[in-house]
């Protein structure tokens, strides 16, 4: 049915960048024999799911939505991955993205665009722009993002799905290609508060990943408290956030729809302060871009992916290959990362960007003191049209309400709240909470389902 789905579907959609059928419908004989033997099923036997294209399957390409890596052959599973396939998901096949997940709309894919299934003119936000869109539009249950500054959160608000990003180390890197090693996590999508629940418990339930030194052991089980009252529990309110500039009316007002909501089940509105959030951004495009020069450094085009044929020497190999292998927006991080660590540069930024990482810490670690989440908007604004965004920089203004909770490493999940009162167009809330108390933000988010 979902390889039916995407053959009916994907056409106008674009979701995905390959697709996997003799892949999935082994894994699906595979549970069809277990299920002949009498054999217990694993959680999500038969459950169709797209994997974000910067997380390596045996027998897929992982592109990272890059000329780099166009021809690259996964030589490994990565652990999120090989954790969905052995709780029994059906590997439909590889997502769209932004090249190497540096974006917000997935128009930096160096393949194709992606469009939002709710309206085809628009994005579906990004950089897991193919996952929110193959679960938007029906054609799997379940997908796997990445979410360096909101890649999860922001796309599945926009696409009207369940995006969470889970608190950084809860599940493990290994696999997937890295963009920012300390920012970097991966999470799921779904279209209800409880598959993300399914999806979290398959990933997380296996524990420590001796091949990621980040990994925690997380022993939750995410669908125990689902149901949970939230009564007296305590709600933080960033009043700035609701202020600020670019946040369209309609986001705002489904933002203050829910809190009331959540107050009509007994939970207690507190308004918190975090001094320190207006850094966010630019912390984040420091520390993000420093990182990213780094990782990136692997693909010189001689060891991976793209090389540049007849060149007369090393340099020029590696050069070239470079130049022609990644896209403007891979371009434009690398050289900015190369800027901010260079010697007389670093102390100024790089140093000054880890200081507000701390600060900004703190004043989250301070709220939670007060508040047992905090609820707040996924993006400023619902789907926009391709192109509309040109400007780099206001691009990167898109994820003022994401940002922080990488620069903190804290958990947050995006809801749906329905379609805006203006564009029609699906909005959402966020809820984000302290570290590793990630199966709380999922009782707080069925409460407004
Ligand atoms: N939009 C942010 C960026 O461009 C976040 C991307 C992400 O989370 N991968 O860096």
């Amino acid at each position: 049915a979902s390889l039916d789905a995407i053959e009916v579907r994907d056409g106008a959609v674009k979701a995905f960048l390959q697709v996997s059928p003799e892949l999935a419908l082994d894994a699906a004989a595979r549970i069809d024999a277990a299920r002949a033997a009498g054999e217990t099923l694993p959680p999500l036997a038969g459950v169709p799911l797209a994997i974000k294209d910067n997380m390596n399957l045996v027998g897929t390409r992982t592109t990272c939505a890059s000329r780099m890596l166009e021809n690259y052959e996964s030589v490994y599973t990565a652990t999120c991955v090989e954790r969905m396939l052995q709780a029994g998901c059906l590997p439909m096949g590889k997502a769209n993205m932004d090249e190497f997940a540096f974006g917000s709309s997935t128009e930096s894919s160096a393949f194709h665009r992606t469009n939002n299934p709710w309206d085809t003119e628009r994005v579906p936000g990004g950089s897991s722009g193919g996952s929110a869109a193959a679960v938007a539009a029906g054609e799997v249950a379940l997908s796997l993002g990445s979410d360096t500054g909101g890649s999860i959160r922001q796309p599945a608000s926009l696409c009207g799905i369940v995006g969470l990003k889970p608190t950084y180390g809860a599940v493990s890197r290994y696999g997937v290609v890295a963009f920012g090693s300390s920012l970097d996590q991966v999470g799921p999508f779904g279209r209800t508060v409880e598959d993300v629940a399914l999806a979290m418990n398959a990933l997380v339930g296996a524990g420590h990943d001796p091949y990621d030194c980040t990994s925690q052991d997380c022993p939750v089980d995410f669908l125990e408290h689902l149901e949970d009252s939230i009564e007296g529990k305590r709600v933080g309110i960033i009043p700035s956030f609701m202020e600020a500039e670019g946040l369209t009316f309609e986001v705002k007002q489904a933002v203050e729809r829910a809190a009331h909501e959540l107050e009509a089940q007994g939970a207690q509105l507190v308004e918190v302060d975090l001094p320190h959030l207006d850094a966010a951004i630019a912390a984040y495009y420091v520390i993000g871009p420093a990182e990213a020069f780094s990782n990136l450094a692997r693909f010189d085009g001689i060891r991976y992916g793209y090389q540049e044929e007849g060149c007369a020497n090393l340099t020029d190999q590696s050069s070239l290959s470079r130049a022609h292998g990644f896209g403007a927006e891979a371009k434009r991080r690398q050289m900015l990362g190369a800027y901010l660590l260079s010697s007389g540069v670093y102390d100024k930024y790089y140093y000054a960007a880890q200081k507000a990482r701390t600060l900004i810490t703190q004043d989250y670690n301070r709220a939670y003191e007060q508040v047992d989440t905090i609820l707040m908007p996924a993006s400023p604004r619902t789907a926009f049209k391709f192109g509309e965004i040109s400007d780099p920089t206001q691009m990167y203004l898109s994820d003022l309400y994401t940002i922080s909770i990488n620069i903190c490493g804290n958990g947050g999940i995006s809801v749906p709240l329905g379609l805006g009162a203006d564009t029609h167009l699906p909005v959402s809330a966020q809820l984000v909470g302290p570290a590793f108390k990630d199966r709380q933000l999922l009782t707080f988010a069925r409460a407004l389902e």
